[in-house]
């Protein structure tokens, strides 16, 4: 109808049935069902209304028949569906639309009931208009709104009109829209109104679209608030070199309170005619843009200084033999050490028929040399059998625990006595800084014995534990982060990094979402405004006043602490007894980036739920909301014997609150308001005298990085891994950035050998220049593990490429809890076209190093820099392409003219075979303007790298594969690192020429034949094609204000009404209002949601009908 120009031959007729003096109600009835069915499901129908002329006839047809309500109801439904076209809707009310329907619904009266119906749903869609809003609101129908809400409330005790309750509070919700409409509300007690009709409403699940309705109306009006924080700038600032300024100031808490313009601009539009284009217009279309290739942004002799970093080049290896000699007598020795054989690649087959759900219990049987106490940092990959079982005994295993908990306390026993000593000192929270930081110690604890004893204690347990977890020392650890500069001076070490952590034996599924989750939290918080008795609101936690961080905890409270590397934690209020707001610390030098959280928390009560609200996220939406965890580390449970971050807390969920901040906008000199979110959760602690730690992600700090490199370069074989560690530069904040290059020693001194050496292309891998994406770190991990090992498949890797690695490009993010950016304030992954040598010094030198090794022709074959993505599951890929780029954005593209290689789709290809995180279809190779100065759009056009690529992690689990449904822990990040790294032997194979030597060694390793045979399918598919960071989340949980619901879903609302009032008009005539019970209840929600049974009187087409065509393949089968 509405394309073969259905609803302007309606609107013709009802032009003309209008005309005459006395219409036929038997075709004009009919007519204005019709018109109704059809008007909705026309956008244009609003434009079409006012093209005919239309509303006048409309509004004074309603005028004519207001004495009879079965035609009133019909024409209130055209009315509803004009009026959902926001300028017919205001052309409306200003013709006096909105008196009129207010006659028709006040005052409150069962008579009618249809009539009534229609006529709140007529002025709800009037009061989308912001115009009309305020004039209603001028002219005290708000208050009228509310009133007759109460009324309804009070009189439907049997819940038979639940939609005329929504109705009103539909009303309410749009009127609301506007800052007047919320002052308004406010002033007429709104919030007490609504918030205790809800709760009468609580127990009963048929209310729940009035609960839901209602809530959002008190979570928009709540009264807004500036942050409880003295500026909302970082509690952390550091002088920048020069003159250069961090970004301009956010007012925050000084400014006045909300003047205009509150949550959006208040000017009606027509969002009719705005097309969903949008996403799209940040594509790069201008094809000489994307061909170009950009001058040298330094002078070319620049380039020279970073031969220094190409060692290997150069290097002619006259000491191999000499250093073969000298170690020929260590030979065995080395030979037989667990030189860290990879956990992750034992053989071909277990990559094709991985553990589901199960980690390989044991990846190498081989257990420790006992002939090796003279070697430093032992160095096991092989893991302890662990017998727990996560589905069954997960139960039985907390209980057991608890029962050991107890004992561990108090019960005597010899054999335990250090572990019975250190229960003491745990009530302590400060005793193992008091050890591990010597110098501290005195200052904390002046008693010698008492620091003897303490430290005896921890050098027990250090003695018993050491070599418990591969990859890790806790000396080294403590070792390395006493160099680390950070700007608050830290000098404490927080327990996980330096203890180290295990990942446990199984994954852990996402968290379910409890049904209206969001909905009882952000009522929890209402009920602060209702009764504000009940709210403590006592700092107990306060980086800007160091005055709370020495003074005791108030009894019965938690105890905060966040000054240590990677921390992040400003403010801690006190809200209930077990209720706390937590403040995060804007980055360095800025006033946002508020997401990474990592704190310590102690003096808990056990088995008590504490609810936790991190109240300044940025995020417009997070995983949170489906299904992802936070992280908890308990140093009880790491004492036991279980040192590991888990994924903890319930009750989880992430929803706009009602703070607000003003701060500049950037670039422009407008003021941006910006919107504060809240993630909640809540936490029940394992133990009673326990330290715990809580993190937005498995925490990883430089000094874990340090450390861990320490341990990589002593333990790998210096026979075979050629490792070099070197700076690349210092940062700004003073502490080393380190570059590292592996590959595999030349065979021999002979000429081929070193030939093949030099002539290895390079892969040049980064990662961590967003600090908050600590699962990148894993992931590097994984990669570095890798490629020092043992394993076979490392060897021939290391004899294919030569690897440039940086590991962490911004070491001073990391260390001092920032979320995105570097101590300037930069967001460092924007800064590749034009990098600072002074403010982005690791970008700057990366970036020169890269333009280096292009010069001398030795541009690396694949650039990769790891993230982790906060709103996607998966891991994947982002890469370049012109093609893909143009054809998305709807160019013609002349394939004669653009010609190019898709080679860049090979890695993604193999690794969505090999790795089981990974998956092809997130991944996306569109350049986008906004991405004009990351990492891999610059590598790829100014180093013309055709494989340059961003390798997201989520932060949350995969929607497909193996690890569906499974929050990804450090392992699952780990293997996917060392995954990439068989991705990149099998690119090789696939991609360059290679000798018949290493065909055949690589066939042996792996069961290629299939993927070597199978060589890239060289087509350009366009499968899912998604956007870049982080792009609006798909899956739509209703947290946000102004989200109105335009689909389907008002569609059948409103067919269900007419048909409802239709087969009534039938059947009995006119006896409105009297169907009683259940029936009527039931029967009046059925129009609330879309239901998924077919309408009675459908008739469903067989299976194997041959109307579908597509279902053809059933015919054979018997159905
Ligand atoms: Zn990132």
């Amino acid at each position: 109808m509405v394309s073969k120009g259905g609803s302007e031959a309606l609107l013709q007729a009802l032009a003309t049935a209008a005309q005459t003096e006395l219409p036929d109600h038997g075709t004009l009835l009919p007519l204005l069902r019709l018109l109704a069915r059809v008007g909705q499901r026309d956008r244009k129908f609003g434009l079409k209304v006012q093209k005919a002329e239309a509303t006048d006839i409309i509004l004074s047809l309603t005028r004519r028949h207001l004495g009879h309500h079965l035609h009133l109801t019909h024409c209130l439904w055209v009315l509803r569906v004009c009026a959902s076209n926001v300028t017919t809707g205001t052309m409306l009310g200003i013709n006096g639309a909105m008196e009129l329907l207010f006659k028709v619904i006040t005052p409150y009266s069962k008579r009618h009931v249809r009539m009534v119906r229609a006529a709140i749903g007529a002025l709800a869609a009037l009061l989308k208009s912001k115009s009309n809003s305020r004039r209603a609101v001028n002219r005290g129908y708000l208050g009228e709104l509310l009133r007759l809400y109460q009324d309804w409330h009070r009189n439907d005790v049997s819940n038979n009109y639940i939609y005329i309750r929504r109705g009103l509070l539909l009303c309410l919700k749009y009127i609301t829209n506007i800052q007047l409409g919320r002052e308004t509300f406010l002033g007429s007690r709104g919030m007490e109104i609504l918030f205790t009709s809800v709760q009468d409403c609580l127990s009963c699940k048929n209310l729940d679209p009035i609960i839901t309705t209602a809530t959002h109306i008190l979570r928009k009006c709540y009264p807004k608030e500036h942050l409880p924080v003295v500026t909302v700038r970082s509690s952390y600032s550091f002088p920048l070199p020069g003159n250069a300024s961090a970004e301009p100031p956010c007012e925050g808490s000084e400014g006045d309170s909300e003047s205009e313009g509150e949550e959006e601009d208040e000017k009606d539009w027509d969002n009719e005619d705005v097309e969903s284009k949008e996403e799209d217009c940040d594509l790069e279309t201008d094809v000489n843009k994307l061909r170009s290739r950009p001058v040298l942004d330094r002078p070319e002799q620049e380039l020279e200084k970073y031969e220094a970093l190409c060692a290997e080049l150069f290097q002619n290896f006259q000491e191999l033999e000499f250093e073969s000699e000298e170690k020929k007598s260590l030979e065995d020795r080395t030979e037989s050490l667990p030189s860290a054989p990879s956990h992750f690649i034992p053989s071909a087959t277990s990559v094709k028929h991985p553990n589901c759900r199960w980690r390989n219990q044991s990846v190498t049987e081989m257990g420790p040399d006992p002939g090796e106490q003279d070697f430093k940092v032992p160095l096991q990959s092989w893991r302890k059998k662990e017998e727990c079982i996560w589905d069954k005994n997960d139960e039985n295993r907390d209980i057991a625990e608890k029962a050991q908990d107890k004992e561990f306390c108090e019960e005597k026993d010899p054999a335990r006595s250090h572990v019975f000593a250190l229960c003491s000192l745990l009530k302590d929270s400060a005793w193992y800084k008091k050890v591990f930081y010597p110098h501290c110690e005195a200052s904390i604890d002046p008693s010698p014995e008492g620091r003897l004893e303490s430290s005896d204690l921890v050098r027990n347990l250090l003695e018993k534990h050491r070599g418990d977890i591969p990859f890790h020392s806790p000396c080294f650890y403590a070792a390395r982060a006493q160099c680390v500069k950070s700007i608050p001076g830290y000098r404490e070490l927080a327990f996980p990094d330096f203890w180290g952590h295990q990942p446990p034996p199984y994954s852990k599924p996402v968290l379910e979402r409890k049904h209206g989750l969001q909905r009882d939290k952000v009522l929890d918080d209402v009920r602060r405004l209702i009764q504000p008795g009940d709210v403590i609101g006592r700092t107990v936690f306060d980086l800007d006043d160091p005055s709370s961080l020495s003074s005791p905890a108030a009894p019965g409270c938690l105890t905060f602490f966040s000054k240590f590397e990677s921390g992040n934690l400003r403010k801690a209020i006190q809200v209930r007894e077990f209720e706390y707001d937590l403040i995060m610390n804007a980055d360095v030098n800025s006033s946002q980036h508020h997401q990474w959280f990592y704190f310590e928390v102690c003096d808990m009560k056990p088995a008590v739920p504490y609810r936790f609200n991190i109240i300044n996220c940025e995020k417009l939406n997070s995983q949170f909301n489906y299904g992802m965890q936070l992280v908890m580390y308990s140093v009880r449970e790491a004492l036991q014997g279980r040192p590991r971050w888990t994924r903890a807390g319930q009750e989880i969920c992430y929803y706009k609150n009602h703070y607000r901040c003003r701060s500049a906008a950037a670039g422009g000199g407008g003021v941006r308001r910006r919107f504060y979110y809240t993630l909640t959760f809540s936490i029940k602690f394992p133990h009673k005298d326990d330290v715990c730690y809580l993190a937005y992600h498995y925490p990883y700090t430089y000094s874990t990085m340090m450390s861990h490199l320490d341990i990589l370069e002593q333990n790998r074989n210096p026979r075979k891994v050629y490792w070099r560690q070197q700076t690349l530069c210092q940062t700004l904040g003073g502490n080393p950035c380190p570059l590292l290059t592996i590959t595999a020693m030349p065979e021999s001194k002979n000429r081929d050998d070193l030939e093949q050496f030099c002539s290895r292309p390079y892969v040049f891998l980064t990662a961590r220049v967003h600090p908050g994406e600590s699962n990148a770190s894993w992931v590097m991990k994984g990669t570095l593990e890798f490629l020092v090992s043992s394993d076979p498949i490392a060897e021939l890797l290391r004899k294919c490429f030569i690897f440039k690695i940086v590991p962490m490009l911004n070491p001073d993010g990391v260390i001092n809890g920032n979320l995105r950016c570097s101590l300037s304030g930069d967001d460092l992954n924007r800064q590749w076209l034009a990098p600072s040598s002074q403010l982005h010094p690791t970008i700057y030198h990366a970036k020169g190093l890269l333009y280096y090794l292009s010069s001398i022709g030795r541009a690396p074959l694949v650039f990769c820099d790891y993230h982790g993505h906060s709103q996607k599951k998966n891991v994947f890929l982002y890469g370049c392409s012109i093609k893909e780029t143009l054809w998305q954005a709807g160019c013609m593209v002349d394939t004669a003219v653009v010609t190019e290689d898709v080679g860049y789709r090979t890695l993604p290809k193999i690794l969505d075979k090999v790795a089981p995180a990974f998956v092809m279809n997130s991944c996306s190779f569109l350049v986008e303007k906004s991405r004009a100065s990351t990492a891999r759009v610059v590598v790829w056009k100014e180093m013309g790298v055709l494989r340059s690529y961003t390798m997201e992690s989520t932060y949350c689990s995969c929607s497909h594969g193996l690890y569906r449904g499974l929050q990804l822990g450090t392992q699952e990040l780990e293997e996917m690192g060392s995954k990439f790294c068989l991705g990149l032997l099998i690119l090789h194979l696939k991609s360059l020429p290679c000798s018949k030597e290493l065909m055949a060694q690589a066939a042996l390793l792996l069961d290629l034949e299939e993927e070597i045979t199978d060589r890239a399918q060289r087509r350009c598919s366009n499968s899912s094609l998604e956007s870049d960071d982080e792009p609006p989340c798909a899956e739509e949980i209703d947290y946000d204000t102004a989200s109105s619901s335009d689909g389907e879903e008002e569609f059948l609302e409103l067919d269900q009404e007419i048909q409802e009032c239709l087969s009534c008009v039938e059947g009995e005539t006119e006896d409105e209002g009297v169907t009683t019970g259940q029936t009527c209840s039931s029967r009046a929600l059925r129009g609330l949601y879309i239901s998924s049974q077919p309408a009675p009187n459908s008739t469903a087409l067989p299976l194997g009908s041959p109307a579908l065509g597509l279902c053809r393949g059933f015919e054979s089968s018997p159905v």
